[in-house]
C-alpha cells in the first residue's frame, strides 16, 4: 500500500468530518434494533425499512421474544415495506434462534472474541459479510468496517482500488490505513454512505463535490 493512499484517505475523512459533521451511526433506539435495521436494509432504501421498524415499534413489538412467538404471516406483514419480506422474515428468525442461544442477551455474544462472533453471524441464514460487519460494529461495538458497494465506487473513482475488488479485500485494505478504533471505524462508513448519496452518486456529482473543490479527486467520467 503506497504511503500517499494513506494520507489521501485519512485527509478525506478529515474533510468529511469537518464539512458533514459527526454521522452518529447507526440511527436506532437499540442495538436489536440496529440487528433488524441491518437485515432488513439488504437491497432496500432506508426510507423503506424505517416503515417496516416504524411498524414494529408503535405495537412495541422490537422485540426478539415477542417477534419469535408471533404468527409468520403478522410478522411478514409488518415487515413488507423492506422488500423481499418473507426473505427477510426467515433471516431475522434465524438470527432470533441464534440469539437465543445467548438467551438474548448481547453481552453474552459480546464476551467472545471477534473472530468468533464473525464466523457465528456468517453461519446464519440469509446474513452476508455486510450484515455481519454492520451488526459487530453497530450493535455489538466491536471494531470492525463495513464496507458497501458505495464504498467500492468511491475507492475506485479515487483510483486507489480495483473496480472489482473483494469485499475482504477492500475492507483489509481501509482497515490497515484507519485507526484500530470502532468509533472511526463507524463514522467512516457513514460517512462514505452520506457523499455518495449527496456527491459521489451512480451519476457523480463532481462539480459540486468537495474533494474536487479540494483537489482529492480526479476522476472523469
Ligand atoms: S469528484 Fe466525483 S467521482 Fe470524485 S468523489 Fe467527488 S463526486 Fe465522486
Amino acid at each position: 500500500m503506497a504511503k500517499n493512499n494513506e494520507h489521501i484517505i485519512l485527509e478525506i475523512y478529515d474533510l468529511f468530518f469537518q464539512e458533514y459533521g459527526y454521522q452518529n451511526w447507526w440511527p436506532a433506539d437499540s442495538a436489536f434494533e440496529v440487528i433488524v435495521g441491518a437485515i432488513l436494509t439488504q437491497s432496500c432504501s432506508w426510507h423503506n425499512v424505517s416503515l417496516a421498524l416504524n411498524n414494529l415499534k408503535k405495537d412495541n413489538l422490537l422485540d426478539p421474544k415477542k417477534i419469535l412467538n408471533m404468527k409468520i404471516d403478522k410478522f411478514e406483514s409488518l415487515i413488507k415495506p423492506s422488500g423481499y419480506y418473507k426473505q427477510k422474515a426467515k433471516k431475522i428468525i434465524s438470527f432470533l434462534k441464534y440469539f437465543e442461544i445467548y438467551d438474548f442477551d448481547i453481552d453474552n455474544i459480546k464476551k467472545n472474541t471477534i473472530e468468533k462472533v464473525r464466523e457465528e453471524l456468517l453461519n446464519i441464514w440469509g446474513i452476508g459479510e455486510e450484515s455481519a460487519d454492520s451488526i459487530l460494529s453497530y450493535a455489538f461495538d466491536k471494531p470492525m468496517l463495513v464496507v458497501d458497494t458505495y464504498t467500492k465506487r468511491f475507492t475506485y473513482r479515487l483510483s486507489l482500488t480495483d473496480v472489482d475488488i473483494k469485499y475482504s479485500d477492500l475492507q483489509k485494505y481501509l482497515m490497515d490505513i484507519l485507526p484500530h478504533d470502532n468509533e472511526y471505524y463507524k463514522d467512516f462508513h457513514a460517512q462514505i454512505v452520506y457523499h455518495s448519496k449527496i456527491s459521489c452518486k451512480k451519476k457523480p456529482k463532481c462539480e459540486s463535490c468537495i474533494l474536487r473543490i479540494n483537489n482529492l479527486c480526479n476522476y472523469n467520467i
